[in-house]
């Protein structure tokens, strides 16, 4: 097949040396990075770490992240290996499992703790999971907090012409509309790709772009490899690229609307000045961002 093609690859990021965010999550930080990825590059997508396949060894102990707050941004996490458990201080949780995503917005300020599931811990396995922030326009920063969980089997399934399927999560794609409510325009899909399936996909050009290949590897207009684990950032010199897998893949797909607002982040919150940052700080010191064990 031959596909017309008008939008280039930037760059294929290599992951970075993996580190642990709490003891559950060994991760390659792609965003912010100074590899071009700063956290206004992918607005408004604005972090992305990424644990690839790991195996952890069987414990009573639930390994993860402890009660910390958020304020300002969506935490996205999307399980591709293991099961992970999650618990908010407004009330939301969960346990998502593979093929999974949980939606957290954070919005005027939350607890969470995340960290593995009581009988995935116990049993071992191989863990994989990808966790993004999606940085609220101000309009929408302080909302009030709230929690998706949305398996996999409530993701249209689309079959793509080329091949493969794409598994959507939000936003609209081929006509369909993903699950997970967002508070801009964007598109968060999985692609599953066959072996020497070539697939075009045209997203508009000032959406910023991004692939992170979870499975298989890949041929990205005819001329560009990316092999698992690679963060493949999209110019916006067009809307239209071709994607083939080399052996069977999984690839997400991020490709949002900027922003275009100022980001000032600090810790676990993100917000648009200085002050309010400060101001975070003083109303997390205030236990203003409720209680969780
Ligand atoms: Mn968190």
């Amino acid at each position: 097949m031959t596909i017309k093609v008008n939008r280039s690859v930037e760059v294929v990021v290599p992951p970075r040396e993996p580190h642990f965010v709490g003891d559950g999550f060994r991760v390659h930080n792609f965003m912010p990075s100074a590899y071009r990825l700063d956290m206004e590059r992918m607005d408004p997508f604005i972090v992305m770490d990424y644990n690839s396949k790991h195996y952890f060894e069987p414990s009573d102990h639930q390994r993860g992240v402890g009660v910390h707050p958020h304020r300002g941004f969506e935490t996205v996490t999307i399980a591709y290996k293991g099961r992970i458990a999650h618990h908010d201080s407004s009330g939301g949780g969960g346990i998502i499992g593979e093929g999974d995503v949980q939606w957290m917005t954070a919005g005027a300020g939350i607890l969470h703790k995340e960290y593995h599931e009581e009988s995935f811990s116990k049993k071992g396995g191989i863990f994989q999971m990808v966790q993004l922030w999606v940085n609220l326009p101000a309009a929408s920063r302080m909302t009030q907090p709230t929690y998706q969980g949305i398996k996999k089997s409530e993701m249209p399934a689309l079959p793509l012409p080329g091949g493969g399927t794409a598994r959507l999560i939000a936003g609209s794609f081929m006509g369909a509309i993903g699950p997970a409510n967002t508070h801009s325009p964007m598109h968060v899909l999985n692609l599953e790709l066959n072996a020497d399936e070539e697939v075009a996909l045209s997203l508009p050009s000032d959406y910023n772009t991004a692939l992170l290949i979870i499975e298989g590897s890949l041929v990205i207009n005819g001329t560009v490899k990316a092999a698992v684990d690679h963060f493949v950032l999209m110019d916006n010199d067009g809307e239209s690229f071709a994607i083939k897998a080399n052996e069977n893949a999984v690839v997400l797909v991020l490709s949002g609307k900027p922003l275009k607002e100022p980001i000032v982040a600090h810790g676990p919150f993100v917000m648009n000045t200085r002050e309010q940052i400060i101001q975070a700080y003083q109303d997390f010191n205030a236990s203003k961002f409720g209680v969780l064990k």
